[in-house]
């Protein structure tokens, strides 16, 4: 079994994909990727290496002058015949919605065979959408490195003002010219950022569910993520300066997180409580019909709080009478009462979930909290070896100028505590928050982070 971490992208990318002592197949087949300096170049060796001729080029106004205009004279260079649609902003920041999917779809050159998005989060998420609508392969030419989505296989949209994976299918290339990122608004190179700090704490998150709940979990592909993550954190201190080598490193780390996300077949290696902090504070910006930040911005503020939060799970000494105790005192009534309040419109889902997963069983969490005791010296082991410290990242996040606490962006006490005790209920996946609540100090950790972001 080769060292992934080792590994060239094109060689992670290849279509037979590894074989690996975990049991799983991992694959992520792409025709194209590469990240560097100056390679946007490469983009009519990348259309033929997908065999397709005839792309339809997809931008809104900032992309399409941070690099759709070079794109177009490229393929006209190279006489490529193309389609192009600059996707209309209506509010200040292109939406990842029903309009903007239909108004592709209602300007797309039936003759084209690839949809080629110029962008980044937004516009990468549209074309997966439409092109998997309409039956294209779809590559894209980044225009930030902001979020880890590029090589993915779902898009985060908003279907009837509620946000939604969809899972469709990921580009068959990507061409990430580090010239171009580098250029991109600082909000974007420090979204990169976050997102990447993030790792941190899914990794750890995932060996932990992995002694709690028996998940899946492979230690090749951890530590793809671990090597890749540790090359953005030397390099960060160059991203105020657009420094190319870090925002190649940033850039990189962001491509081999969708690389890692595909070869798992889960999102584990990526994304931890920190991201559910960002799923929160958007379904409440939605619900409000309110703008929300930047995904990445929203992950690394979430990082800083869980980490912080790990700071006091280091000294929990797990007592089963006082988890029993407060388990008992959360009736399915309070529980769902608490749903309700946090989750307002979207509470019905939630609830209706909890009817087919089962989570609040009393039978499974004797389980869990029977696991959880016997492993304690072990979970302690993983966050000591995973975790950096809150001083040394909050250190690296502070030079770069990005935003730190809540209040930073806009997000007051209330809506993190709420985000925090929500988090648990979004999905069934063992996090520090199920941790907390599974130990009965849901309400306790509630307060200590009340007073972290007073
Ligand atoms: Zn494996
Ligand atoms: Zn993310």
């Amino acid at each position: 079994m080769p060292d992934f971490a080792k590994m060239s992208l094109t060689e992670l990318v290849r279509p037979e994909g590894f074989d690996c002592p975990c049991g799983r197949k991992h694959v992520c087949a792409l025709d194209y990727l590469n990240v560097g300096r100056g390679i946007l170049k490469e983009l009519p060796q990348m259309l033929s290496a997908m065999k397709v001729s005839r792309p339809f080029v997809i931008c809104d106004d900032n992309t399409y002058k941070a690099a759709g205009e070079r794109v177009c004279a490229l393929l006209d260079a190279a006489k490529i015949p193309h389609g192009l649609y600059i996707i209309p902003t209506q509010t200040d920041r292109l939406k990842p919605a029903e309009w903007e999917v239909g108004s592709v779809i209602m300007h797309l050159d039936p003759c084209c065979d690839v949809i080629l998005g110029v962008g980044s989060g937004v516009v990468n998420d549209i074309c997966k959408v439409v092109a998997h609508a309409t039956g294209r392969k779809n590559a894209i030419v980044g225009t930030a490195p902001s979020m880890d989505g590029y090589a993915s296989n779902s898009s985060s949209m908003e279907m009837n003002h509620v946000k939604v994976s969809l899972y469709n299918q990921a580009p068959s290339g990507i061409l990430l010219d580090v010239d171009i990122l580098s250029q991109a608004p600082m909000r974007m190179l420090w979204a990169g950022l976050g997102d990447m700090i993030a790792k941190y704490i899914a990794i750890c998150e995932w060996r932990i569910s992995r002694l709690v709940t028996g998940e899946y979990y492979c230690e090749d592909v951890a530590n793809l993520m671990r090597t890749a993550l540790s090359k953005v954190m030397d390099a960060a201190g160059g991203l105020p300066d657009r420094d190319p080598e870090a925002v190649q490193a940033v850039a990189e780390g962001l491509v081999l997180a969708g690389v890692d996300m595909a070869f798992a077949q889960i999102s584990r290696p990526a994304s931890g409580l920190e991201h559910y902090f960002s799923h929160m504070w958007e379904m409440m910006a939605l619900e409000r019909g309110e703008p929300y930040d930047l995904h990445g911005i929203q992950v690394g503020v979430g990082s800083l709080l869980t980490l912080n939060m790990y700071r006091d799970i280091r000294r929990i000494v797990p007592d089963p009478e006082k988890a029993r105790a407060w388990w008992a005192s959360m009736t399915p009534e309070r529980w769902e009462a608490q749903v309700r309040a946090i989750f307002g419109k979207t509470a019905p889902e939630i609830i209706a979930m909890e009817a087919e997963k089962h989570k609040n069983d009393p039978a499974k969490h004797e389980e869990r909290l029977a696991r959880i005791i016997e492993h304690w010296d072990e979970i302690l082991r993983i966050i000591d070896e995973e975790l950096p410290a809150y001083d040394q990242v909050y250190a690296v996040m502070a030079k770069t100028g990005m935003p730190l606490m809540p209040r930073d962006i806009g997000i007051s006490v209330e809506d993190t505590v709420n985000a925090f005790i929500g988090a648990r209920d979004v999905r069934d996946k063992y996090m520090s928050c199920t941790l907390l609540w599974d130990l009965g100090l849901t309400e306790e950790y509630a307060e200590k982070l009340k007073k972290f972001v007073s």
